[in-house]
């Protein structure tokens, strides 16, 4: 078994990424929307930040009130969309229940939405263009996945566990793209270990912990951990038993330290890419 170290591959992007921001004609700039005072939102809000920090990316936080109106979110995005310094913008989720989170997120343009959830953006994943914005964490697991030299699927089946818009829809998409036969299973999927067992390769996006159980794959099959779950006694587990799964895989992510650090290096990735686009470089 192998370990797919997306915590040592997030590195060598960041560090990259770092050395190619110093050919910038001009600052390129991320702008991150926080509503609200979500603790957890307010921890990503603060990695997010720490890494553009570190590849030299301006980050401008624009902090709002949990009470907002919609209206008053819409303005600022407007004004953003428009700044010439603002390469990218991000909405943190989730959003306060008075605000239509689809809403906002197709009003951010799709040239600087470069998290991915844009409709023009998540088309392009599904039209196999390269000229857009992949969502990041599924971006991220195809990362990994080449760099582990993986990404042939051709004749390979996989699977993914969860339907979710910003994760096991358009990673179903790109791993359609890399030819394989895609499953998608879901909350109403019926024996969910039928589908399970014939995975090539397995994708997790529940948010359950040890949903995966080792009867429930087969040998040698490779494993994108992308849950995120904190246990009773504070430590932070996939959805999938790692100690007992891990024994039958080839390649299987930790967590922490797979699927999350990429996420955060492909959000750097994509606002340097919004900034070549737009003339920067
Ligand atoms: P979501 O709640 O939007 O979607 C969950 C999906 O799982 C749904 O499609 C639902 O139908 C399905 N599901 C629920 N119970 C199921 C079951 N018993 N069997 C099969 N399918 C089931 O979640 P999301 O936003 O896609 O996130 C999923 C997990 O991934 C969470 O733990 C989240 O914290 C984590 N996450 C991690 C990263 C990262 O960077 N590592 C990024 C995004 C999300």
């Amino acid at each position: 078994m192998q370990i797919l170290d997306g915590k040592a591959l997030s590195e060598e992007i960041k560090n990259n990424l770092k050395i190619k921001v110093t050919n910038a004609k001009s600052e390129i700039g991320l702008a991150v929307i926080l509503v609200g005072d979500d603790p957890a939102s307010n921890l990503y809000v603060s990695m997010k930040q720490k890494a553009c920090e570190f590849v030299g990316i301006k980050s401008i936080l624009i902090r709002l009130p949990e009470n907002i109106s919609e209206d008053i979110l819409i303005n600022e995005i407007t004004k953003l969309n428009n700044q010439e310094n603002i390469d990218g913008i991000l909405v943190q989720l989730p959003l306060p229940h008075q605000i239509n989170t689809q809403k906002i997120l197709s009003l951010i343009s799709p040239e600087k939405d470069v998290d991915g959830f844009h409709p023009v953006n998540i088309g392009k994943v599904l039209l196999n263009l390269k000229d857009g914005f992949a969502p990041c964490t599924p971006l991220g697991m195809v990362r990994l996945l080449e760099k582990y030299n993986l990404q042939d699927l051709r004749g390979k089946n996989a699977v993914v566990v969860g339907a979710s818009n910003i994760v096991g829809k358009p990673i179903a998409s790109l791993l359609l793209n890399l030819n394989a036969t895609v499953d998608i299973c879901h909350i109403y999927t019926k024996n969910l270990k039928e589908h399970t067992l014939k995975a090539d390769i397995l994708v997790v996006a529940v948010g359950k912990a040890n949903l995966i159980t080792k009867d429930m794959v087969k040998d040698e099959v490779i494993i994108l951990d992308v849950g995120i779950n904190k246990l009773e006694n504070g430590k932070i587990v996939g959805d999938v038993d790692f100690e007992n799964v891990s024994k039958k895989a080839s390649f299987i992510t930790p967590v922490p330290g797979g699927v999350g650090p990429m996420t955060i290096a492909m959000l750097l990735e994509n606002t340097i890419k919004s900034a070549e686009l737009r003339g920067k470089f």
